[in-house]
């Protein structure tokens, strides 16, 4: 598990090879932190960003229709959650600092925190925050209002790269957001990262160096995925070439299984552009060694412009976050979409859904 042995492993294609590693990450998460699967309800605040990455379907520069969620539209939304037993939630958008945007998340933070639980034994909702680089007092501001997790992916540990896939200027420093996720430990969040997978000009080097940051960053949560193009970016319309869909995904799979051998007792979340590449991706992703699913729940008319990279496969979560008439009776464990097969015996492997749980990091309660 040393650079040369990771880069080694993600660069062998064999089949057997990756499905025998995806079968041994499974084997050693049930090991380490059981069978559970938890669930964060996904709100996608707003697609408005200060920001301009070259791979970012929402960039400042791109045009396309913009939104903002409405205090009372987050709160029903979270209020689904709780009534639906995800245990926590996700409130993920654009990168903004301006006050009116910090003092509304500050609001909606107290708020969500003040939701009854919808059965006995729960807690109020978790909270994981995923809203860019932020001063340290506004991260300091957000913690103290009831946030306790906070996702800021690193996209690449490799600088070069990371000024390949960013425009080099003040507001896109790489050494900035390494500060910004020094700062998020400091204060106790439990502080994510991630980088994306199968990105041009990345090497299996790249994607090693990857894994031994999240690492010796002691990352208690890691969020990673692959790279799916947005057809209208810098990065995509500068022709760079990149891994195939097929070698994206089984990638993508590929590293969740090496980093829950490397650092067996984090949460590592299948994420979302697993689906983009594979209508079963995130079930794969929980297979190769994740456990945690983010089900996207932000109403349906916004969600679609959210537009990240090209999910038009992904507007089929559950129908109550589709179906405005099931969004207050229907409840996940009887949902039939896919996530919610993880509760059957899926390729008998037992997974057991984490439902009114935080599900907090192992790693991170360790002294
Ligand atoms: S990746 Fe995030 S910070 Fe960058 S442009 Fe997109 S939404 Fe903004």
């Amino acid at each position: 598990m040393d650079r040369e042995g990771l880069a080694a492993a993600i660069a062998c294609e064999d089949p057997a090879f990756e499905e025998a590693l995806r079968d041994e990450a499974y084997r050693v998460k049930v090991e380490t932190i059981g069978p559970e699967v938890y669930l964060r309800g996904l709100i996608e605040i707003s697609n408005i960003c200060a920001k301009n990455c070259l791979y970012c379907g929402i960039r400042r520069d791109i045009n396309c229709q913009r939104y903002e969620l409405s205090d009372e539209e987050v709160m029903a939304t979270a209020k689904v959650a709780s009534r639906r037993h995800f245990g926590s939630v996700v409130i993920q958008g654009g990168e903004r600092t301006d006050p009116a945007f910090i003092r509304k998340i500050t609001r909606l933070l107290k708020a969500i925190k003040e939701i009854e639980p919808a059965a006995e034994g729960e807690l109020p909702l978790g909270i994981t925050l995923s809203l860019g680089e932020q001063s340290r007092e506004v991260y300091e501001e957000w913690f103290d209002a009831g946030a306790h997790r906070y996702l800021l992916r690193i996209e690449s540990t490799n600088p070069d790269l990371y000024h390949k896939i960013h425009p080099n200027n003040s507001l896109h420093s790489y050494d900035r957001r390494l500060q910004a996720l020094y700062d998020l430990k400091e204060i106790g969040y439990q502080a994510g990262t991630g980088a994306m997978i199968g990105l041009p000009y990345q090497t299996p080097e790249d994607m090693a160096d990857d894994l031994l940051f999240y690492k010796e960053f002691d990352a208690p949560m890691v969020g990673m995925g692959p790279y799916n193009p947005h057809p209208e970016t810098p990065l995509t319309l500068s022709g760079a070439p990149y891994p195939s869909a097929e070698r994206r995904l089984a990638l993508g799979l590929k590293m969740i299984a090496l980093l829950r051998l490397l650092v067996p007792d984090i949460n590592i979340a299948a994420a979302t552009a697993l689906e983009v590449l594979d209508p079963r991706g995130r079930e794969k992703g929980i297979l190769s060694g994740a456990n945690v699913i983010m089900p996207n729940i932000t109403p349906e008319e916004q969600m679609v412009k959210y537009n990240l990279y090209d999910r038009k496969t992904l507007l089929r979560d559950c129908p109550s976050s589709v179906d405005p008439e099931k969004r207050d009776t229907h409840i996940c464990r009887n949902c039939v979409f896919p996530f919610c097969s993880l509760g059957d015996d899926l390729n008998g492997k037992k997974i057991v859904i984490g439902y009114g749980r935080w599900g907090d990091s192992k790693h991170f309660k360790k002294p």
